[in-house]
């Protein structure tokens, strides 16, 4: 499919209403009043309901759904054997996150059956869509956790012990909701059982405009080395009032500093970028000052060392500033996924099946975890502000037509 007609590739009239027919049942799941857009955390309420919304959605259209050991979802199209395909994405979302962070992928899976029947396919081999559990790391803080355990790339002990913000842990948060925390772990079985893993999802940046102002839907080249990392700052907790500057060993002065460095460093590594988007001050009083302060470090770069580099850079500052505050820093690397490139043949025959331009991406995903055992690839649907993780995330629903459209053809050309 040449280019121009990839801009036409897409929805014949009335899918886009079919979309956000199907796409209006997740509307009022999840929404976050606090924030704004939505906030659905693994095995919490809304995460749970999703779930019910996709068993009952796979079973209306005669899939066999079944859990795995770790907490993921799958639905069947045929008898689970070697050599399936697999696509689907998570229901979870960041706090105060946008509707088609993940469940855009489950929703595009469950339409690309539909129109896969409607194109008269005959599978020669299964399809699954998957829901995978805690992609994000938004209640537990390590993301792509189910994809991690599934293909043993994390500790399942560490796992179980990994708690939220109340003091629950997964096992516990598991227990809840009626999965066993003790079978977490890998499933050689089962991922020796993908084919091809497929995960469509809306773009998070802007970049597939800047390389094609057309194009609806991009191909991924490549997810680009990112980690998380903590940051706590001790000092002394004290009065606000009468406690002489003088006497202030004020943790909050070096996490400013952390903050503004995560900036600056920048300027030395190119496409680079930094992020603190989450503080928390102990005890956090407005007439006190703070004993300690705990900073989430988020960075990402194509190259893993570069990445590490700027941690480092960002840290001396820290270390500097608490040293003249009287203040110790700590710091706890979280996670860290190094660079990885997807599947290039899989990803140059899907781009020109779809006439799609191929882009990195910046975003960790589910696909990146499988792309380490079994020919990956990645559909981005564009969005057209480029906003991510917030509630103005957004993509037009013909887009996302075009995307069931796109998914689908993919499929096809897996499946037989
Ligand atoms: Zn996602």
């Amino acid at each position: 499919m040449s280019r121009e007609n990839a801009v036409r590739f897409g929805p014949t009239p009335g899918d886009g209403s079919r979309f956000a027919s199907a796409w209006s049942d997740l509307a009022g799941i999840g929404r976050d009043q606090l924030r704004g857009g939505f906030s659905r955390h693994v095995f919490d309420d809304a995460e749970m309901q999703l779930r019910a919304w996709f068993v009952e959605q796979a079973q209306r259209r005669g899939l066999e759904v079944e859990n795995d050991r770790n907490g993921n979802v799958w639905a069947w199209w045929g008898a689970p054997a070697p050599g399936a395909v697999v696509t689907g994405s998570h229901l979870d979302s960041v706090p105060g996150g946008g509707a088609f962070d993940g469940p855009l992928g489950v929703v595009s899976g469950l339409l690309a059956v539909d129109e896969l029947r409607l194109r008269g396919v005959t599978p020669d081999r299964p399809l699954a869509i998957a829901c995978f559990m805690e992609e994000e790391g938004g209640r537990f803080g390590l993301p792509c956790l189910g994809s991690r355990l599934l293909t043993g790339a994390v500790d399942p002990d560490h796992v179980r012990r990994l708690h939220d913000a109340d003091g629950v842990s997964v096992a516990d948060a598991a227990r809840r909701v009626g999965f066993d925390p003790s079978t977490m772990g890998p499933d050689p079985a089962r991922l020796a059982s993908i084919g091809t893993f497929v995960e469509l999802h809306i773009e998070q940046g802007r970049l597939l405009r800047s390389v094609d102002p057309l194009a609806v839907i991009g191909v991924a080249s490549e997810i680009v080395a990112h980690g998380r990392w903590r940051i706590t700052v001790s000092g002394q907790g004290n009065h606000a009032g009468t406690t002489a500057v003088a006497d202030r060993h004020d943790p909050m002065i070096p996490a400013a500093a952390a903050v503004l460095a995560a900036r600056r460093v920048l300027s030395g590594f190119e496409g680079a970028v930094a992020t603190i988007g989450r503080i928390t001050p102990v005890p956090g009083g407005t007439n006190v000052i703070a004993s300690s302060v705990a900073l989430w470090l988020d960075v990402r770069h194509t190259d893993a060392l570069v990445t590490a580099a700027i941690v480092d850079a960002i840290v001396a500052e820290v270390r500097a500033e608490a040293a003249a505050e009287g203040c110790t820093v700590m710091v706890q690397r979280e996670s860290m996924s190094d660079q990885v490139a997807f599947d290039p043949g899989l990803g140059l025959e899907i781009s020109g099946r779809l006439g799609a331009p191929v882009i990195p991406t910046a975003a960790g995903h589910d696909a990146g975890v499988f792309a380490a055992h079994v020919p990956t690839a990645m559909v981005f649907v564009r969005n057209p502000a480029g906003v991510s993780h917030a509630p103005d995330e957004h993509a037009d629903a013909d887009d996302c037509a075009v995307g069931v459209q796109a998914l689908a053809t993919v499929l096809e050309t897996l499946l037989t």
